[in-house]
């Protein structure tokens, strides 16, 4: 059988524990046998990343924007006690973090719906990407504690030494405590443009929603930047596409929400995103079902799983233990990336083959061979249990009849 043929190659980012496992069985097994593969390849494994101080996960994103693609394994974010565990040289950052920093993008999160694995939403028959914005907010606040008979204000102060001085308040009786946020045009602008034209880009309707009527100054800003970002840029587009951008209160949206069928995007500022996800997620059934794409604004998408390293298997796998980890998402990641890929070098043969490997892991699941996590939540009859290993093998099984 000859191999499906790239052009230009994506950047293929490793990382660490059981995803580490998990991703050069699905590169070898599911991928390899099929396309001849270009990647250029940067191992942001703990102890890589240590070695060159960093380096390799400021070189990956720099060339993911160059290539344009690239494909994410999950990483350790390390902690006092990774610093420990690896001895590490300090505890570096979030390589999630300093690729979105350096990619000045946006995540999308989306589940993988299969039959047999039930919403606990039941009309949610499509899926709800939520888009969180990553910068500011309550994460880049400043706040302090404020005794009794204390004043906080807020104050700003111009390039020409001009002041803009308010009251927040007079901590008279008692005390207290005071915060001060931030967002900046810049960013709010690069993330209207990324949920723009990620809606065009899947031809989904795009909501967004502020607390504007509380927040007259900083959320109605946001409102009023992707308002003016929409009219001038993209209504024209969305009305050739038969999309819709859909604007309203945040606790609208929520209860809008619950009632929809799902199908849309939902961008999210900050906090929002952060507590809306988790709760999508979990109405979709599994952290191990959820996709994720950061799009840069600057033209690159970067696709990974949403769930970390899964360290609790891990441990059960160096014991020698046969684990039942869910390969799904970090499947869908490569899928992802190598559609792109295709999309931009115009391989619809690659497209094909992104389409054929979902397709080849859906029909594992719905004919009832699964991991445990989804094997212990599955409204299908007598689904069996298989191992990581066993059921990437089942998935090669059925794409290989596909090829055939
Ligand atoms: P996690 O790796 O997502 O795993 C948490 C738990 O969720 C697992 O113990 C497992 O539950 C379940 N789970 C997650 N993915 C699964 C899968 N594919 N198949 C089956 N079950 C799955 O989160 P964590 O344990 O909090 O974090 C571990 C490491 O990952 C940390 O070092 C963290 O820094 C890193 N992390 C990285 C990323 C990223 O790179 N994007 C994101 C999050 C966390 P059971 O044990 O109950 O089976
Ligand atoms: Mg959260």
């Amino acid at each position: 059988m000859a191999k499906i043929e790239m052009k230009t190659a994506l950047v293929d980012m490793n990382g660490d524990e059981m995803t580490r496992v998990l991703w050069s069985q699905i590169r070898r097994e599911l991928i390899e046998p099929f396309v001849a593969l270009k990647t250029e390849d940067f191992d942001l494994g703990m102890e890589a990343r240590d070695a060159s101080d960093d380096e390799v996960t400021r070189e990956a994103a720099r060339r993911t924007l160059e290539l344009g693609v690239a494909v994410k394994c999950a990483t350790i974010t390390p902690n006092a006690d990774r610093v420990r565990e690896f001895g590490l040289k300090k505890m570096w950052p979030s390589p999630n973090a300093t690729i979105r920093a350096m990619l000045d993008g946006t995540v999308f999160r989306a589940p993988i719906l299969m039959r047999g694995i039930e919403p606990l939403i039941p009309r949610w028959t499509r899926p709800i990407t939520i888009a969180r914005h990553a910068y500011g907010d309550v994460y880049k606040a400043v706040e302090a504690r404020a005794a009794a008979g204390s004043r906080a204000e807020l104050v700003i102060v111009a390039e020409d030494g001009s002041e803009i001085r308010q009251e927040i308040h007079s901590f008279a009786g008692s005390g207290g405590i005071a915060q001060a946020m931030h967002n900046t045009d810049a960013s709010i602008d690069a993330f209207a443009h990324s949920c723009f034209r990620y809606a065009l880009e899947t031809g989904q309707d795009l909501w967004f929603a502020t607390k504007d009527t509380i927040s007259k100054t900083y959320d109605h800003h946001f409102k009023d930047r992707f308002a003016e970002i929409y009219e001038n840029e993209y209504a024209g587009r969305f009305a050739d596409a038969g999309i819709e951008y859909f604007y309203t209160l945040i606790d609208d949206a929520v209860a809008r929400i619950v009632r929809s069928s799902g199908g849309m995007i939902w961008a999210c500022k900050n906090y929002d995103g952060d507590v809306m996800s988790d709760m999508v997620a979990t109405v979709y059934g599994s952290l191990s079902m959820m996709s994720s794409v950061l799009v840069s604004p600057r033209g690159a998408w970067e696709y990974e799983a949403a769930h970390g390293t899964v360290t609790r298997h891990y441990r059960r796998w160096q014991a020698g233990e046969d684990v039942s980890t869910n390969p799904i998402a970090s499947i869908f990641a490569w899928s992802g990336a190598l559609r792109k890929r295709g999309e931009l070098d115009s391989l619809p043969a690659l497209v094909g083959f992104a389409d054929a490997l979902e397709a080849a892991v859906r029909e594992t699941v719905e004919s009832g061979e699964m991991t445990g996590d989804l094997a212990a939540v599955t409204s299908l009859p007598g689904a069996r249990t298989l191992s990581s290993t066993a059921f990437i093998a089942a998935i090669k099984e059925r794409l290989a009849r596909r090829f055939a």
